[in-house]
C-alpha cells in the first residue's frame, strides 16, 4: 500500500472558502481513543506493507494532543517501516512543534496552503517557514503528487514542501466538493478524469500493488480525497484491508479501481456511455458517481457512525 491519507480532525483555525472537507473552527475530529481503534485497523505491517501515511486535517496543530497521540500510536505501531508525513497550513508551526514532530519521527512536512484562497499571513510565513524547516536539516520537495515515487528512491531524508489549491496542480479545478462545491469556486469539468489522477480512486483496491491509496476521513474510509457520497466502512468497526477485499468483490468498486467511474452501472445495465453522457451533463465525474450511488445504488453504500460526515455527506443533486 503506498498511502494512507488521514484526516484525523477538521477543526481548523482558518475557513478557507475552497475547503473540500468543510473544515472550520470547532468542526469535529476523533478524540484520541478513537485515533487508538483506527490504528488497530490499519494494515498490519507483516502482512501488507503501508510505505507512508499522510496525517492531515483540518489544522492538524490546533489540536495537539490528538496529532501527536496519533504520531504516537503509529510510531508504536510501525516503527521505522512506514513514513509518517503530516499536512498543515503553517499558521501554527514554530520551532518548538517542530522540533516535537521530528522527535515524533515525522520525516515529511507539507505546508499546503500556498494558494489565493489561503489568507496574505498564511503565505507570508513562507520564508520565515522555510529557514525553519532548513535549520533542521530537512530539504525541500516537490508537492506530494509530483514526488510520491521519488520519496521511496530519497529514502529517509527529512523533506518539506510548499504547495497549495493552484492551476498546475492536479487540484487545480478543485473538487466538486465541500464550500468548494456549494460557493461555485470548483472549475471541474467532464474532462477532468479525478479518479484516475493522484488521489483518486484508481488503484485504491490494489493495496499489494503499486498506486493505492485509500482517504480516511476521521474514522470513514473512502477510496479517493474527493469522497464517494458515503464511506466505504468505518474503520472504528472493521480492519481496512477487510474493507478493501469486500470492496473487491463488487463490480461498482472495480470500476472505480480501474479509475473509470463511467463504468460503474455497467452490472446494472447502464452502459459506460450512459455514464460518459451523465458525466458530461452533470458536469464531471465525482457528480455522476454520487448520482450513480444515491439513485442506483443507495444499498452500498455504508452509514456511518460516530463519525458521519455532515453536511458533505449525501450532498443533494442539482
Ligand atoms: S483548506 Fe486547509 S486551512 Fe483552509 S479550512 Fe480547509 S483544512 Fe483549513
Ligand atoms: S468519481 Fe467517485 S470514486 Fe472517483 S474520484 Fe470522484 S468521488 Fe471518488
Amino acid at each position: 500500500m503506498d498511502s494512507i491519507y488521514w484526516v484525523i480532525s477538521r477543526h481548523c483555525n482558518q475557513r478557507c472558502p475552497h475547503c473540500y472537507n468543510d473544515s472550520a473552527p470547532g468542526a469535529p475530529g476523533l478524540v484520541p481513543e478513537q485515533a487508538s481503534r483506527c490504528i488497530a485497523n490499519l494494515p498490519d505491517a507483516d502482512d501488507v506493507a503501508v510505505d507512508r501515511i499522510i496525517i492531515s486535517g483540518g489544522e492538524v496543530l490546533a489540536w495537539p494532543d490528538l496529532l501527536f497521540h496519533a504520531l504516537a500510536g503509529l510510531y508504536d505501531r510501525y516503527r521505522d517501516r512506514t513514513k509518517l508525513m503530516v499536512q498543515t497550513n503553517g499558521d501554527l508551526l514554530d520551532a518548538v512543534v517542530l522540533d516535537r514532530l521530528l522527535a515524533h519521527h515525522v520525516c515529511r512536512i507539507d505546508v499546503s496552503s500556498m494558494d489565493r484562497y489561503h489568507p496574505r499571513t498564511t503565505l507570508d510565513r513562507r520564508e520565515h517557514l522555510t529557514r525553519l524547516l532548513e535549520s533542521r536539516g530537512m530539504v525541500e520537495a516537490g508537492s506530494i503528487a509530483r514526488t510520491a515515487g521519488r520519496e521511496i528512491e530519497a529514502g529517509r531524508r527529512l523533506t518539506y514542501a510548499f504547495w497549495g489549491a493552484t492551476e498546475d496542480l492536479w487540484i487545480g479545478a478543485l473538487w466538486p466538493r465541500g464550500r468548494a462545491r456549494r460557493l461555485g469556486l470548483t472549475k471541474a469539468r467532464p474532462e477532468d478524469d479525478f479518479c484516475a489522477r493522484w488521489s483518486g480512486a484508481k488503484h485504491f483496491l490494489d493495496y499489494r500493488g503499486e498506486g493505492c491509496e485509500v482517504n480516511v476521513q476521521l474514522a470513514d474510509v473512502y477510496p479517493c480525497c474527493p469522497m464517494t457520497c458515503r464511506p466505504i466502512g468505518d474503520l472504528l468497526t472493521e480492519p481496512l484491508i477487510a474493507m478493501l477485499d469486500r470492496c473487491a468483490e463488487h463490480p461498482v468498486y472495480r470500476a472505480l479501481n480501474e479509475g473509470r467511474p463511467e463504468k460503474m452501472g455497467e452490472y446494472l445495465g447502464i452502459s459506460e456511455s450512459e455514464g460518459i453522457r451523465r458525466t458530461r451533463e452533470l458536469g464531471n465525474q465525482c457528480l455522476w458517481c454520487d448520482e450513480f450511488f444515491t439513485r442506483h445504488a443507495a444499498g452500498l453504500l455504508h452509514q456511518s457512525g460516530v463519525t458521519a460526515r455532515g453536511d458533505v455527506d449525501l450532498a443533494p443533486l442539482r
